[in-house]
């Protein structure tokens, strides 16, 4: 049975029209899950009573409870969550710019930026949508918003991004990663990676307001493909948080199947960021095993077929591990694969994990590394990983939990 935060209003519907309820009844419950984050029964004020008791003795929804928050200097905002079964794993709510246009960064020279904000807030492409709503009641003042071009709504509050996990660890072993050096714990359900985004609006501070999601934090979203698939449903479906497609982003190591389902199943609309890391196959399968399976020639196939919406570009990760791939030869290759795609590509010096054989490279090399990307006429941008204080780079605080368990263990 699908869980009850993963379901949708036409699921609910049949799930009320069973205990006795009118259709209608199955949206208004949808919407008050997904759109208010009201997730007990008996709080569904617009429900007839018998109904509430109905819904309420089918019991709690998927248990996600923040075990661990820690805000960072910048604002950043670290989630450790607890599942039901005691696993644990975390979301990150990054605040960009204010909407106000002036406070937009300048990416000229300031072509540092939020890793995580930016992926999927180009202010280069066409804004066509005015802000997510947060209730019904917004989303319909949103849907006046698109009518009439903008409100002071859109310009006065902070825009949000969050990066959300879809899977405790992850098995595809990447060497500079956290998650991957965890391993694969289990998959999340679709419950589960859509509480991470109810949990995690519900504790914006005043002022702020979610705007993109990013499918970057723990483990590998296309090989938990049908969880990320609804989950994906649900976060853009108009009656509840009703995010905008293109301003979601699946982050994938390159499964090339499943880019094909995802291109099919969602039309090329949601935002597509892949962690190439290298620019020829030997270098790549040393720092991503799934290179083996996958090499660059069906990936850059697979990137081509994706049945991308004109002036949408796909994003290219590309973690600079200092001798690995971060040389201006590996720069000139890259400039020759992504020939004739429309991408974007944001370089990430790796974050340290506590394998101390990798580093990031120095900032110089950085900086040369970006130029022969711009002198090709890429857009290339170096993004800094934010909320450094709180271990925000991905698969870190999950870890320093389970680093914590085994310390409590061992007293
Ligand atoms: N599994 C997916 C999504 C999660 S990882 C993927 O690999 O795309 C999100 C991004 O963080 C990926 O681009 C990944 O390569 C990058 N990343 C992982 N560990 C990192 C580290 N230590 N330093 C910098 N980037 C890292
Ligand atoms: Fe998994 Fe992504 Fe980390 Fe690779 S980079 S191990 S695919 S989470």
């Amino acid at each position: 049975m699908v869980p009850p935060l993963a379901r949708t209003p036409e699921e609910w519907t049949e799930v009320v029209s069973g205990l006795g309820g009118r259709a209608f009844h199955g949206k208004q419950v949808f919407r008050w899950i997904q759109a208010r984050s009201v997730l007990e029964a008996e709080k569904m004020s617009d429900l007839p009573a018998p109904l509430r008791a109905s819904l309420a003795d089918l019991g709690p929804g998927a248990r996600a409870n923040v075990t661990h928050e820690r805000v960072a200097a910048d604002g950043t905002r670290k989630l450790l969550l607890t599942l039901h079964d005691g696993a644990t794993i975390e979301t990150v709510l990054i605040p960009g710019v204010s909407g106000r246009k002036g406070d937009l960064p300048n990416p000229v020279n300031g072509s540092f930026d939020d890793a995580d904000a930016s992926v999927a807030d180009d202010d280069e492409e066409e804004d066509e949508t005015p802000g997510e709503a947060r209730s019904a009641e917004e989303g319909a003042r949103g849907a006046n918003a698109l009518r009439t071009g903008t409100t002071a709504e859109d310009t006065d509050y902070v825009r949000v991004t969050q990066c959300i996990s879809t899977q405790v660890g992850c098995a595809m072993g990447c060497v500079f990663c956290a998650s991957g050096v965890a391993g694969l714990k289990r998959h999340l359900g679709p419950d589960e990676i859509v509480a991470q985004v109810l949990v995690g609006r519900a504790r914006l501070p005043e002022g702020q307001r979610l705007r993109n999601v990013v499918y970057m934090g723990m483990g590998e979203p296309l090989a938990n493909y049908d969880a990320t698939a609804r989950s994906l449903r649900l976060l853009t479906h108009p009656d509840g948080i009703g995010l905008s497609a293109r301003r979601v982003t699946v982050s994938t190591s390159g499964l090339v199947p499943q880019i094909a389902q995802l291109g099919k199943d969602f039309g090329g609309n949601i935002g597509l960021a892949i962690s190439l890391h290298a620019a020829d196959d030997e270098a790549r399968t040393r720092l991503m095993p799934i290179n083996k399976k996958y090499p660059l020639d069906a990936l850059m196939r697979a990137l081509r077929a994706y049945p991308l919406p004109r002036r949408r570009r796909i994003t290219i990760e590309y973690t600079l591990v200092a001798g690995k791939n971060d040389s201006l030869q590996d720069a000139r290759k890259l400039t020759r694969l992504l020939r004739g795609l429309p991408v974007k590509v944001n370089l990430i010096p790796m974050n340290p994990i506590s394998d101390a054989a990798l580093s990031a490279p120095d900032m110089g090399s950085v900086l040369a590394f970006q130029r022969v990307l711009c002198d090709a006429g890429y857009s290339c941008f170096i993004r800094r990983r934010r909320g450094d204080d709180v271990s925000a780079a991905c698969g870190q605080l999950a870890l320093l939990g389970a680093k914590a368990k085994v310390r409590v263990n061992r007293a």
